[in-house]
């Protein structure tokens, strides 16, 4: 390893413990949520960073920074870049890696070669984990034009402090820097942690992402008869708890024998009344799928659905179902994706596809222009935790491949 890949190592692990002191709790976590003191330090530090640098930096009315190196040609730009919000007690790695391999890449472009003949941003978006308020994305979103500023309206942390005003207060808001709309953007690079494991148990340092999950989420409501659960005898009772128990198994069953990608998960379970000695006469549960392909969804929704149906009524048990959440599947570019794998095969790098089961802000961008997503590997696929952890090797292969994939866009 020459003195030079040996620094340049040092500036990834550097520059990861760096992001993490904005907002480091006694655990070792980090918890930085959007406008809060420890968000607008780390935001302002990062932008000091890249004008350092020698990037042309500036924030839209949002707080999404974004550090620009202008092309020799007249074009929009190429932008790569992640989100720098994390959950309360997240990881160091999660959103904060693709800010600081973005910076890096074209930090490394820049000085390697001089301007390029494409214009090069990289972005630190200003939220994407909806972990202070209920709404995800929302820098992202701005840039693509699916949200605007009205749409923060009425939206309060749980401290009941509006967005808007914590927007305000943190120095953003209309009219303050330039809207965060943008018609100019080419295509969108983000590198992220997996944060699952299919990488490591398949000893891989990349994952080129081929699509990114639809998602789907309903609320099943079972109303059948609260009773004595000594006096009513078996045939006679329309026990809810016993309709659900045979439901979940059901869609487990179901989901496994439908595809292999395709999985469904109850994570809530609400009973009424929730006593030991009482026939539930009600229970709530809840329903998350997810798959690539929204016909897939779509045949296992008809088929449990129906099934469900068709057994309550035979049980005499009122049934509701009701879908709160629905976001389709989001293919990434296929050309991009090529130019990123033959250049880890060039380079003797192990990469596979992948198919990204959370959202990232590549999934907003995803919609918008031809967006590459990359992935190295999570220890244990743990993430959303101080536990989280990536390699210092795999985070500099994929510093390196991304450094790669904008050379070929904007210099050659
Ligand atoms: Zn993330």
């Amino acid at each position: 390893m020459s003195v030079n890949q040996l620094s340049e190592t040092n500036q990834v692990s550097e520059m990861i413990e760096w992001l993490a002191s904005f907002g480091k709790t006694k655990t070792g976590g980090v918890t930085r949520r959007l406008y809060t003191p420890e968000w607008q330090a780390a935001q302002h530090a990062l932008k000091a960073k890249m004008k350092e640098t020698g990037l042309e930096t500036y924030f839209d009315s949002v707080g999404n920074l974004y550090g620009r190196v202008q092309g020799t040609e007249k074009s929009g730009a190429i932008l790569t870049g992640s989100h720098i919000d994390t959950v309360t007690e997240g990881g160091k790695y999660d959103g904060a890696y693709g800010v600081i391999a973005g910076f890096i890449a074209v930090s490394r472009l820049l000085r390697k070669y001089g301007p390029p003949k494409k214009t090069i941003e990289t972005a630190s978006l200003c939220e994407e984990e909806g972990s202070r308020f209920p709404i995800t994305f929302w820098g992202s979103k701005n840039i693509c034009g699916l949200y605007h500023f009205h749409d923060a309206d009425g939206i309060q942390d749980e401290n009941g402090i509006l967005l808007s005003d914590a927007m305000k207060r943190a120095g953003f808001g209309p009219g303050k820097y330039i809207s965060p709309a943008r018609t100019d953007i080419r295509a969108f690079l983000e590198l992220h942690i997996e944060q699952g494991m299919v990488l490591e148990q398949n000893n891989k340092t990349i994952g080129v992402a081929t699509h990114i999950v639809g998602q789907r989420r309903y609320t099943i409501r079972l109303k059948g008869e609260s009773n004595h659960a000594g006096t009513t005898s078996m045939a006679l009772r329309k026990d809810a708890v016993t309709a659900a128990a045979q439901f979940i198994s059901y869609l487990t069953r179901k989901a496994k024998e439908t595809d292999p990608g395709l999985v469904a998960t109850v994570g809530q379970i609400d009973v009424k009344p929730n006593v030991a000695n009482v026939i539930a006469g009600e229970v709530a549960f809840s329903l998350d799928i997810r798959h690539h392909r929204q016909e897939v969804m779509e045949h296992y929704c008809n088929d449990v659905f129906s099934t469900f149906k068709r057994n309550a009524k035979k049980k005499g048990i009122h049934i509701s179902i009701t879908q709160w959440l629905d976001t389709a599947p989001v293919a990434l570019d296929p050309a991009l994706a090529e130019i990123a794998r033959s250049i880890a095969k060039s380079r003797q790098i192990a990469f596979q596809d992948i198919v990204s089961g959370a959202g990232h802000d590549a999934q907003i961008f995803g919609s918008f222009c031809p967006t590459l997503l990359l992935f190295v590997p999570s220890r244990n696929g743990i993430s959303h935790s101080p536990r989280e952890y990536s390699a210092i090797r795999d985070l500099e292969t994929g510093i390196d491949l991304l450094e790669s994939v904008l050379y070929k866009l904007a210099y050659t």
